[in-house]
């Protein structure tokens, strides 16, 4: 169906914008002795921009021409890799700029799109400096492919666009509530999972859901002479879901949606996702009934990808193309790609391949 773009030109020519405030605040360092080297050595030309405050990553790629660049490089976490998709996303020229090639590099403490990438290249599950390198290694390759991109609606009517996760209780708690921990790097997701173990909280709520099996979404090919985008596989958000979708009413200790194979650099949480552009939202969720002990299992066996051989009692994954999440009261935190936005009704569906990813 979308047939692959070509490698990039050589010499290519990369723009660059990295967060200097990125996980531990090294990434423009890191950026100067591990990356430039291997552009200089793969004979490639690049534009670097250093962010300056949050949203002007968003601004510029919705406001600049961008034709002087064969591929947007992000060196941060996936905060900056969002803002990137949303800005391209917003401008009137979307359907084809969102073509334009991205890659990941890791200067964050959420880098999750750089561990599934390294992932889906073959690469060994690694951190730190390794994993900046093989992301380096992969940029100067620069052999585009697919990226799924999740649609949001929001009930404000907001539209929030995705590439990695929508999560709601327990691990956007664990997300948010370590910020304060940023210092540790990595380390702040397993000290914050202990924490919030140690105070669970259940969320009441609606989950709905339409199934992989059940639909096939039509190419985003089909769409490109569209105004905005279409989501095709959903109603509005004030009228009830088709009644072929499924619907869990229930008190939730989680509710994950993960289009990547990786939530972290050390979450192998959906390893059943062998590439950036397999077109399945993987619906993970856990009601109150499960128990400190098996969430403890999850959270341990979760680094090597081995917690759905492990049969944890209440712990449910389902594919999906579709889904909506109607919490009933606003208190809880909702992250997107690890972002927080409003705790309220949203709804999304998957748009295969929209976006391109360099990966191997
Ligand atoms: P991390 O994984 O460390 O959280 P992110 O890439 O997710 O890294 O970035 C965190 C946030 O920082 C994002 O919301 C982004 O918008 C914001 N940001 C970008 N540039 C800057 C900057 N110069 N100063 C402060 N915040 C920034
Ligand atoms: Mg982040």
């Amino acid at each position: 169906e979308q047939g692959h773009p070509r490698l990039l030109p050589s010499p290519a020519r990369f723009l660059v914008l990295l967060n200097p405030r990125g996980g531990t605040g090294k990434a423009f360092s890191l950026f100067e002795t591990h990356v430039m080297p291997m552009l200089t050595e793969a004979n490639a030309h690049f534009t670097l921009l250093v962010t300056e405050r949050p949203n002007q990553a968003r601004e510029l790629v919705r406001e600049r021409d961008l034709s002087a660049w064969d591929a947007i490089v992000v060196m941060s976490g996936d905060g900056l890799m969002f803002e990137v998709i949303n800005g391209l996303m917003e401008r009137p020229d979307w359907a084809t700029t969102i073509k334009k090639p991205l890659s990941i590099l890791p200067g964050g403490s959420g880098n999750a799109l750089a561990a599934s990438i390294n992932h889906y290249s073959g690469h060994q599950q690694v951190t730190g400096t390794k994993l900046l390198t093989n992301c380096a290694f992969i940029l100067c390759k620069g052999h585009p492919v697919p990226l799924d991109i999740v649609s949001l609606t929001t009930s404000s009517q907001q539209r929030i666009f995705s590439f990695l996760s929508l999560a709601w209780g327990f691990i956007s708690d664990v997300d948010i509530e370590s910020e304060k921990y940023r210092f540790m790097g990595y380390a702040r997701f397993s000290v914050g999972t202990f924490v919030r173990l140690t105070a669970l909280r259940t969320y009441r709520g609606r989950l709905s859901y339409l199934p992989a099996i059940s639909s096939s979404e039509s190419s985003s090919a089909d769409r490109t002479e569209t105004r905005v985008l279409e989501d095709s596989l959903v109603v509005p958000l004030d009228q009830p879901v088709p009644s072929h979708w499924h619907t869990v009413e229930d008190q939730f200790v989680l509710v994950l949606a993960l289009y990547q194979s990786h939530l972290g650099a050390e979450h192998f949480t959906a390893p059943m996702v062998k590439g950036p552009g397999e077109g399945n939202i993987h619906l993970f969720y856990a009601n109150s009934r499960i128990s400190r002990t098996s969430l403890i299992k999850l959270f341990i066996a979760m680094e090597k990808g081995t917690h759905l051989d492990q049969e944890i009692a209440h712990l449910i994954h389902v594919p999906v193309v579709a889904f909506r999440i109607e919490p009933s009261e606003s208190t809880g935190i909702m992250t997107v790609d690890g972002e927080v936005i409003e705790c309220s009704p949203i709804q999304g569906q998957i748009h295969r391949g929209l976006g391109h990813v360099l990966s191997l």
